[in-house]
Parts: C-alpha cells; structure tokens; sequence
C-alpha cells in the first residue's frame, strides 16, 4: 500500500495578542518536508517516525509531506496557514493515487477565516482522495472535535496528560 503522512499543528490561544507567523513554524521549531519522519523526535514528528518505521517494516510505501509546527499564540495569519496547507495538499495530489493518508493534526489550530484548520484541511483532503480511501488523523486530547473532522476522517485521540502516548 502507498501511505501518504503529514504533520501541521498548533494550539491556538485565541485570547493572545500575538499573531502566528511564519517564523513561529521555520525559526521557532524545526520545520521538515518529506524527512520529517528522519529527524530526531521533537514531539511533532513523533508519529511520522513510527508510522514510517511500521509501514516499512510491513513493506509499505510512505509518502511524506510536511512537518510543522509552532507553540500556542493568536490565530496564524492567513496567507501562512494557507501556504502550508497548500504545500501539503499539493504533495496529496502528486502522490496519488494513495491507499492512505495518515495525518497529525492538533484539533484546536486556528487562522485568520478559518476557525475550524483541522476540518478545512480534512475537508480539502477528502476532495482530493475520494470517499473510498481510508483517512486517519491524530489529534490532541484539548481538541475540538467538529463535524468537519469527523465526517472526513477517523478520528485518534490522545489519552495521557502530559502528552505522552503522541507517537
Ligand atoms: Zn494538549
């Protein structure tokens, strides 16, 4: 099977004053494309390292977008959020066809119009696929878990706090 990954997540505090930026993503933590999953673990990549080290192991084919991710600010600016988004669903649709797609997502990330990130990127994901291939996501136990996500995915939620079953 060919297993399409990616890693985009943030807990938005909606009440700081401070914007997410594009640094908050490539200066502040470590940002990946396609070796994300190779890289020491730092949390975000987590789940990237055992879904490759499984899929492999089982002979499966993984094809790997981004890793990103920042910690909790205000909502990310809107042409940041996009420009990620979009660099993942453009790697969804040169990847095709996929059996899978397994994506780590936070579940309470918000952007300037978009006040619901996971379900627009499920949303989006699930046009590219189709209603037959199999999506899963992971997300954080302080998610909100809204109709978006769950008509478009199968949902995979954290127990533990601290957060220490992620990967
Ligand atoms: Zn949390």
């Amino acid at each position: 099977m060919k297993l399409f990954i990616a890693s985009y997540l943030t807990e938005t505090n909606t009440w700081s004053p401070i914007p997410t930026g594009r640094n908050a993503f490539v200066v502040d933590k470590p940002f990946y494309h396609t070796d994300g999953s190779r890289a020491p673990a730092s949390g975000a990549n987590g789940p990237l390292i055992v879904w490759r080290r499984n899929a492999e192991r089982d002979g499966h084919e993984i094809v790997e977008s981004i890793c990103a991710s920042t910690e909790p600010s205000a909502a990310i600016v809107r042409r940041v959020y996009e420009e990620f988004r979009d660099m993942l669903l453009d790697d969804l649709r040169a990847a095709l066809p996929v059996d899978g797609v397994m994506l780590f997502l936070h579940g309470a990330m918000v952007a300037e119009g978009y006040d619901d990130c996971e379900g627009d990127v499920l949303s989006r994901v699930r046009a590219i696929v189709g209603p037959k291939v199999v999506v899963g996501v992971e997300l954080d136990l302080h998610c909100h878990l809204t109709p978006e996500i769950c008509d478009n995915a199968i949902p995979v939620i954290f127990k533990e706090y601290p957060h220490i079953d992620g990967a």
